[in-house]
Parts: structure tokens; sequence; C-alpha cells
């Protein structure tokens, strides 16, 4: 298996067998040495390019075990749509790990979400208002996230979402916090963006 080049460990490689994945795509070749030796990332990658795993596993390496309650890995996506969908994707891949990686958009009833979240969360995949509306009721904390994950920044930026990410930044701890951006499209948004939220970045694009 082409991902044995990675320091992954053992229960995220049969995972990957599991998914059928023989090599590394382009994005998760350049992508995932790189974050796993801890450096902010700004990837410049399509949907459909397996950028989704190229974060994921780097977190789910770092992360590896599930451990108190609040979650250590936020990561945020313009819609419900591709929230879900990198959770389903996070989930896979870290089938044999006891990580609780949970959901959390807008658009239905808060309550059952919070419920949730206060079960204990290691990794939170979300859209920025839901995740903004959580905080907001003093049951999600979030001075333990020690990476983050801004996806489809293009998108998140031509929906009017920076409002909200600037105030997550200004919340979650900075020190020695690891930061990746990935984005379809570098528009001007999405450049200054990266120079508020990413520190002496590598740049990734396929
Ligand atoms: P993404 O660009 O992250 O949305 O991924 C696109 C699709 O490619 C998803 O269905 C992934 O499960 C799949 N995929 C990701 N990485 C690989 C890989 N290395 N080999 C084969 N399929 C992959």
């Amino acid at each position: 298996n082409g991902f044995e080049q990675f320091k992954l460990n053992r229960q995220l490689l049969n995972a990957i067998d599991d998914l059928g994945f023989t090599a590394p795509s382009p994005i998760q070749e350049k992508a995932i040495p790189l974050a796993l030796a801890g450096h902010d990332l700004f990837g410049i990658a399509q949907t459909g390019t397996g950028k989704t795993a190229a974060f994921v596993l780097p977190i789910l390496m770092k992360i590896k075990y599930a451990q108190g309650n609040n979650p250590r890995a936020l990561i945020l996506a313009p819609t419900r749509e591709l929230a879900i969908q990198i959770k389903e994707n996070a989930t896979n891949l870290g089938k044999y790990t006891d990580l609780r990686i949970k959901v959390a958009f807008g658009g239905i009833g808060i309550k059952k979400q919070l419920e949730d979240i206060k079960e204990g969360v290691d990794i939170l995949i979300g859209t920025p208002g839901r995740v903004m509306d959580l905080y907001a009721t003093g049951e999600l904390y979030l001075k333990e996230i020690n990476t983050m994950v801004l996806d489809e920044a293009d998108r998140m930026m031509d929906m009017g979402f920076m409002p909200q990410i600037r105030q997550m930044l200004e919340i979650l701890p900075s020190k020695k916090r690891q930061n990746l951006l990935f984005s379809a499209t570098m528009p001007q948004t999405v450049v200054k963006l990266s120079e508020e939220f990413l520190e002496f970045p590598e740049t990734v694009e396929v």
C-alpha cells in the first residue's frame, strides 16, 4: 500500500485498505508529510482530489485517542453537505480508533447537536454559524483546539462567513495551534484570510 510511506499508525493503514485506497493522490502525497510534521498548510485543491483525507489523516494521527470531553480538532466547512461528507470520510478513516467525530450544521434544531457534543467529542466538523451558536450556549469548550481546518475557504468567503471565522479565531487559543486552509481558488479575500490564519505556511497545489 502506497500509504506506508507516511508515518501513519496501523489502525489508519487498515482503514485505508478497507476503503480500497491503494496509493495516495497527488495532494495527499504533498500535504500529508507536511501536516504530520506540524506545519501550517495552504492547500489549493478542488473537490475530487482527495483533499479531505489529506487533512483528516494527519488529524487522526495527531489526536489519536479519545480524551476528555472537549474537541481538540475543529474543521469548518461552508455547507451542511460538505460537513456531512467530511464527517463520513473521517469516520471511515478513523473506524479502528476510539475517536469521537461529530458534526454540527445549521438549518435544524440545535438541541440534539448540543446533547451529542456534551457526550464528548474529539474532532468537531461544522459550519461556522452553527459552531458559533453552539459556543454561545456556553456548552462547547473550544480552548483545547490544537488543530483547525478551513475547508473550501473560497466558498466560505463567498457565503459571508468571514465575521464568524474571525470571531472564532479570537476565541481559540493561538499558541501552538496548527492551521490548515484549503481552497479551490485564490481570490484576494482568501489570500487575506490565509495571512491572518496561517503561520509560516507551506503551500501545496495540485
Ligand atoms: P475529496 O476530494 O476529498 O472529496 O475525495 C474525493 C473521493 O476520492 C472520495 O470519495 C474519497 O473517498 C476518494 N479518495 C480519496 N483519496 C483517495 C485515494 N488515495 N485513492 C482512491 N480514492 C480516494
